[in-house]
């Protein structure tokens, strides 16, 4: 029965001990309440505490835990393709391992899946427990990414989601090496609906996405999304020249028709800095994409994985 799970959930973790045993306990119980059959599948981004021992453990005495263990961190987003690599669900389901997500909205999403619809996506409408540095920088996040791109990303909406087995398929052609998964999703198009929720707090540990990985998080969103990052150094060169002509026809101006000539060091020095600093900005920019253009043509394995557990299903990407 598990083999062909009709719902599959994906639920990446990293060093989630704390939480894991009560989320496997919360699914279960609205997995079971929908009827259907399912599979949980939990992908260990290469923690190094208790948790895929804790998994382990339940997929000898539950057939539908799975479990796929990294053999290092990838990362977040590369932890969720892996699960939908891996899928085999009609439905397949993203949700956290620390329970913010609660599993009951699960069954909401269901309906709506019944109904038609080919994505539901579960938009915060408030968030807890979080610094207001977090809720700050998330939302101001997702309003220029909305802003600078011309696919309908939908705003303060994270990666728990249900998707269609249509939707997965086209995921799973994509292959990015820096996927952000939730721009992707709404990339490939379909019958999208959202359903709001508020948003828990964690229910133990600590957050997994300090700020570095949130800034390559924004990065991947942006640079994958959009190329106006590239276009601002000839907005910034044209309004700068247009600034320095004007100042320019001034200083004639000055030295012409009055008796003082402008003393222009310290104004120099204040352009050179602004005029180098844009530049550079401008060149680290430019090496954002060309990172990302290498990483892609380096042609790498997305993930490497060390052990499946209760997995018979070889992932999509590798039958390619
Ligand atoms: N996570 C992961 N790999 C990482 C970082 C996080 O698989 O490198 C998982 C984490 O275990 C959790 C989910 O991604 O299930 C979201 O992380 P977290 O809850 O720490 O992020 P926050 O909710 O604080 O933004
Ligand atoms: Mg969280």
């Amino acid at each position: 029965m598990n083999n062909q799970a009709r719902i599959s959930v994906i639920i990446p973790m990293y060093n989630e001990e704390a939480v894991i045993a009560e989320t496997y306990r919360r699914l279960s119980d609205v997995m079971r309440r929908t009827g259907e059959s399912y599979e949980l599948l939990f992908i260990n981004d290469g923690g190094v505490d208790r948790s895929p021992d804790i998994i382990r453990e339940l997929s000898h005495r539950d057939e539908s835990v799975k479990l796929i263990d990294f053999s290092r961190n990838f990362g977040h987003q590369i932890a969720v393709t892996a699960g939908m690599d891996y899928a085999s669900g009609d439905a397949v389901i993203i949700i956290d391992a620390d329970l913010q997500d609660p599993p009951e909205l699960i069954l909401d999403m269901l309906d709506k899946w019944h109904e038609g619809y080919e994505v539901v996506y579960a938009k915060r409408s408030k968030r807890k427990g979080e610094s207001l540095f977090k809720k700050w920088s998330a939302s101001l996040f997702y309003r220029i990414l909305h802003a600078s791109t011309e696919v309908p990303i939908p705003v303060d909406t994270g990666d728990f989601r249900l998707i269609d087995r249509k939707v997965c398929d086209e995921m799973n052609r994509l292959g990015e090496r820096n996927p952000f998964v939730r721009g992707l999703v709404s990339w490939t198009g379909f019958r999208q609906v959202a359903i709001e929720y508020e948003r828990d707090e964690r229910l133990a540990g600590e957050t997994k996405y300090p700020l570095k990985k949130m800034i390559k998080l924004s990065l991947d969103g942006l640079t994958s999304f959009s190329h106006k990052p590239l276009k601002l150094a000839g907005y910034a060169g044209a309004i700068m020249s247009v600034a320095g002509f004007v100042y320019m026809l001034y200083a004639v101006a000055m030295a012409l028709f009055t008796d003082t000539t402008m003393r222009g060091w310290a104004s120099t020095i204040c352009l050179m800095l602004i005029f180098n600093g844009v530049t550079l900005i401008m060149l680290g920019v430019i090496g954002e994409y060309i990172g990302r253009i290498y990483d892609e043509v380096k042609g790498r394995p997305l993930y490497i994985v060390r052990e499946t557990h209760n997995m018979q299903r070889v992932p999509s990407r590798e039958t390619d």
